[in-house]
């Protein structure tokens, strides 16, 4: 018998006749001792519509009512994949995040995952049924309906295989793996065959969207070997584990990414004194604003005060400019100037520490290509740029070629 996760996303179930597949699929794949629990995403687009349709009520698209709205496009598909395998004549029960045992901290919108309680999941297992859990969800301790954050899914997918100690975890997509760049901008971009958790884990928090980086985040804690893989084929994928076995290679340099998602919010005037800058990132994690490539610059004219310019997520914007310009108040600053056409292109890979050179290469790509980097930051295993929105997938194909030799 082998315990599978199987998780599909919102594109693998976006009409009912994909659900009808993805039963199919999953059907065919299982023996029938196996016990499969099936995590999915809600259809298609339908997350981003339900954000559209609050925008129409609010500016203010945060908060609990909007965990209310969000989690309700993952109990469709749940309810319909359910109905699809009882319809082949496999039984299977649906669940929604609370009922499969997830509870969250209150973090609305991107709240974490404190535990999972899975004994009914594997109590419905055992009387031999499929179990259909809905990702994305969990719930406080107050009894709230709470979200994982965009892309969240694949969360609820790895915590779950790690409470249950599942034998596989699977992440079926509309890409059949990790590519070294996100495959709809460079058409040469190269399937791996295996990544590390910390590089797929710095890959996704720098833009690679195929995985969430909190469920790479609980891979690696609970030891999780996650497979991403294709939903419209059998080939196998990518496999994220903690070392590489398959691969021999050395990689500097992993892959190239780029996230579009980013704003940068500078705080001008700022008195140069201790403190300020705790007053100010204190303000924003408290309202768990995650914040990204800080930059701070002293002022020619008046070297009593600096900028404080910092890149944050777009979904935080409207937060993030409260809190600025309320904490710029007290501080008596010279104004808050955001920036939303902005984007972050990466190089990251384990190899790159103590292997001079790569930012080089990547400035003079970047450069050849006419393309002026606005902020840079670094990490052990990345190295990150600023630029304007409108180059950003030009700028991933020029650093791509760059480090990998282009023929497929
Ligand atoms: P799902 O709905 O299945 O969760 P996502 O849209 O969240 O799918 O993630 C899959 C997408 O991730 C792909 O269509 C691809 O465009 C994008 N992507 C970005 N970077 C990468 C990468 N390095 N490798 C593979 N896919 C990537
Ligand atoms: N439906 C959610 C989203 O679109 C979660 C997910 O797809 O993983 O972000
Ligand atoms: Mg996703």
């Amino acid at each position: 018998m082998t315990l599978m996760v199987k998780k599909f996303g919102g594109s693998s179930v976006a009409t009912p006749e994909k659900i009808m597949a993805v039963a199919q699929r999953v059907i065919n794949d299982k023996r029938s001792e196996d016990k499969v629990v099936v995590v999915v995403s809600a259809m298609g687009d339908t997350t981003d519509h339900l954000v559209e349709m609050a925008k129409l009520m609010t500016n203010v698209t945060t908060g609990r009512e909007m965990d209310m709205l969000l989690s309700t496009g993952e109990q469709v598909s749940i309810a319909l994949l359910a109905m699809a395998f009882t319809k082949l004549g496999y039984p299977a029960i649906s669940m929604t995040g609370f009922q499969a045992g997830v509870s969250t901290n209150t973090a609305f919108n991107k709240a974490n995952i404190t535990h999972i309680e899975p004994s009914r999941v594997l109590s419905e297992l055992d009387k031999g049924k499929i179990v259909v859990v809905a990702g994305f969800q969990g719930m406080t301790e107050d009894g709230d309906i709470t979200t994982l954050g965009r892309g969240g899914s694949d969360t609820t997918a790895v915590a779950l295989a790690g409470a249950m100690k599942a034998d596989v975890c699977e992440i079926y997509t509309d890409v059949d793996g990790v590519y070294s760049a996100d495959p709809r901008a460079v058409s040469t971009a190269k399937r791996m065959k295996e990544i590390t958790y910390n590089e797929m884990l710095e890959m996704a928090r720098l833009g690679a969207v195929v995985m969430q980086p909190r469920s790479v985040e609980m891979g690696k804690r609970y030891g999780v070997p996650i497979h991403v893989r294709s939903t419209f084929s059998q080939q196998p994928g990518t496999i994220i584990r903690e070392v590489y076995t398959v691969e021999e290679k050395e990689f500097v340099i992993r892959g190239v990414t780029h996230d579009t998602n980013v704003a940068k919010i500078a705080i001008l005037g700022v008195p140069d004194s201790p403190g300020i800058a705790y007053k100010i990132f204190a303000a924003l994690a408290k309202a768990n604003i995650d914040v990204d490539m800080i930059v701070q610059s002293i002022r020619n004219v008046d070297k009593s005060i600096i900028d404080m310019v910092f890149t944050i997520s777009k979904a935080d914007v409207v937060e993030a400019r409260a809190i600025a310009e309320k904490v710029g108040k007290e501080l008596n600053i010279l104004g808050v100037v955001i920036e939303e056409n902005v984007a972050k292109v990466s190089v990251v890979g384990a190899g790159m520490f103590g292997s001079p050179g790569i930012a080089a290469t990547m400035f003079g790509a970047l450069s050849d290509a006419g393309i002026n980097i606005e902020v840079i930051s670094t990490s052990e295993i990345s190295i990150s740029c600023l630029i304007q929105a409108n180059q950003a997938e030009d700028a991933v194909k020029v650093i791509h070629s760059r480090f990998f030799s282009d023929e497929a």
